[in-house]
């Protein structure tokens, strides 16, 4: 696994030292403190920020995160404090790391606090609101904790009794006859499912879940810049935890519509320009949309197809450092069809006046290969 992600958050390399580490830790800290910067996203950068460093402050963490990434850092220290990541649907990790660092024992204690889904939430946005950021409200239905029995999934004036088969253990041992001799499994308590607990009265609501299901709205800021395919995290935004565990993440997936008039890859947008072929061979002030607003660019005099103008801060700005990157302007000159009389007579005319004949061109390879890196 190639984890990066924390040492991007600090904005150092994956073999920086320990010192280069504190002391990007130091500089990143300040900039997004939230009694320091007041900056949309600034908190949760804080955090972000935070998390990294517990871990790649620690020889030990580091390691394992560089081995196993978020999960496997967490899972071996037995998780907990950290808000995204932590042990659910990374199970596997748990049992390497126990067996790594002697702790925990094998199985999983069921009835311990565990921490809720994930949600993912796709969101959909302009392409200028991806260029400019945006906020949005969104509404979804996850799992609460119950507001009726407030989670402990018992009938109100009722509490749950520690489970009389397993005591509480949330796990029974079952023994099994096999070729090689009895094996004894230990599997979760059919009675109490693993909670350790028996319900003798469930919540009429929740039916003994201690969950139900809710309708909630949160408001996502969407910085700018962002792309297809990028995710914002919302913290504690996904679903109720177990036993007492916190809530889940929301993870909002952003994707970004199409626009009909540019194309963009990164902070670059493109733009094709049509031009008739009297204002490629004389030249032209002609009016480009960008998405800052309509600019003049001055055509010079022979342009021709294929030609790409630069025009400079009129792009998309980065997510990582808020740089306003480029629009490339390609031209495309259009050949008239359809001329009438009066202007076949003009252009023969023109063809008269001089000799217009083109280079006859043969490319050899090596200059199609450059003309495409040129077009890059
Ligand atoms: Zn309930
Ligand atoms: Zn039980």
């Amino acid at each position: 696994m190639n984890n990066t992600e924390f040492y991007d958050r600090l904005g150092v390399s994956k073999d920086a030292s320990q010192d280069e580490i504190k002391k990007a830790y130091r500089k990143m800290s300040k900039k997004y403190h939230p009694d320091i910067n007041k900056e949309a996203g600034a908190e949760q950068k804080y955090k972000d920020i935070q998390e990294a460093y517990e871990t790649l402050s620690d020889s030990q963490k580091r390691a394992s995160y560089d081995q196993f990434g978020a999960a496997g850092a967490q899972g071996g220290f037995g998780g907990g404090g950290f808000s995204g990541f932590d042990g659910a649907g990374f199970g596997g990790f748990e049992d390497i790391f126990s067996s790594f660092f002697g702790g925990g024992g094998a199985s999983r204690n069921s009835n311990a606090p565990r921490q809720g889904d994930d949600l993912q939430y796709r969101i959909n946005l302009k392409f200028e609101e991806a260029i400019f950021g945006v906020e949005k409200e969104v509404s979804y239905n996850r799992e609460t904790t119950c507001r009726t029995c407030t989670g402990s999934g018992a009938k109100p004036g009722t509490s749950p009794v520690t489970c009389g088969r397993c005591h509480g253990a949330g796990v029974i041992n079952v023994d099994t006859q096999t070729p090689l001799g009895m094996m004894r499994r230990q599997v979760t308590c059919d009675v109490c499912h693993g909670r350790g607990k028996e319900i003798k009265e469930p919540c009429h609501i929740c039916h003994g879940t201690g969950h139900e299901k809710q309708a909630h709205t949160v408001t996502v800021k969407v910085p700018a810049g962002v792309e297809t395919g990028q995710k914002i995290r919302l913290s504690g935004q996904g679903e109720a935890g177990f036993n007492g565990g916190p809530y889940g993440d929301l993870f909002v997936v952003i994707q970004v519509q199409a626009s009909d008039k540019f194309d963009r890859e990164g902070t670059t947008i493109y733009y094709k320009l049509n031009l008739n072929f009297v204002q490629a061979a004389l030249g032209d002030t002609v009016h480009v949309p960008t998405v800052h607003g309509d600019v003049d660019l001055m055509i010079p005099e022979g342009t021709q197809t294929g030609k790409k103008f630069r025009l400079k801060g009129k792009g998309a700005p980065s997510l990582r450092n808020g740089v306003v990157g480029d629009q490339y302007v390609t031209i495309n000159v259009v050949t008239p069809t359809n001329l009438n009389d009066q202007q076949k007579a003009a252009l023969k005319e023109f063809a008269a006046a001089g000799n217009i004949a083109v280079q006859p061109q043969k490319k050899g390879f090596f200059d199609k290969v450059k003309d495409a890196f040129d077009d890059l």
